[in-house]
């Protein structure tokens, strides 16, 4: 999924758990449970018609316009509702965002050693195989937002 989409998921364990320790690992795991649903971006990364190359490209400047999106998404929702422990908001949106980080930085430097969490992280995300369009993944990624804000400030 998207990191805006991943920092929603975040915010609202950031706002029901106390613990820091927790928050983290929560956040950081969070991100497998939600790369595990079908969430369409099937046909964003495999246009046959692109070369390996090409679709890295792509695959980078979505990846920061989507990083520069979950900040804006992070930081508006600080500054609207000031909780107290803002460093914890900003720690587990940190670790709900480092699976993704740790992917781009193994594809990029291909580090040997930690190929294994390279195959882990795209076995959870194909699991299910379910592969729908992308304009689609993004109106159910934006109903899992308003979603998860829904319980932020519900429950
Ligand atoms: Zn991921």
């Amino acid at each position: 999924m998207f990191l805006t989409t991943h920092t929603s998921a975040a915010i609202l364990i950031a706002t029901k758990v106390s613990n820091p320790i927790l928050v983290v690992i929560l956040g950081f795991f969070s991100h497998f449970v939600l790369d595990f649903i079908p969430h369409g971006e099937g046909d964003l990364f495999n246009d046959p018609s692109k070369t390996h190359q090409q679709k890295l490209l792509s695959m980078a400047k979505i990846a920061l316009l989507d990083l520069a999106l979950a900040l804006l998404f992070l930081f508006s929702f600080l500054y609207l509702k000031k909780p107290d422990n803002v460093l914890i908001f900003i720690w587990v949106s940190l670790a709900s965002w480092l699976p993704d980080f740790a992917w781009g930085t193994i594809e990029l430097f291909k580090i040997k050693f930690l190929w294994w969490f390279y195959l882990l992280h795209h076995r959870i995300h194909d699991l299910l195989d379910i592969v729908y369009p992308l304009k689609y993944g993004l109106l159910f990624q934006f109903s899992f937002i308003i979603l998860m804000l829904y319980l932020t400030f519900n429950f």
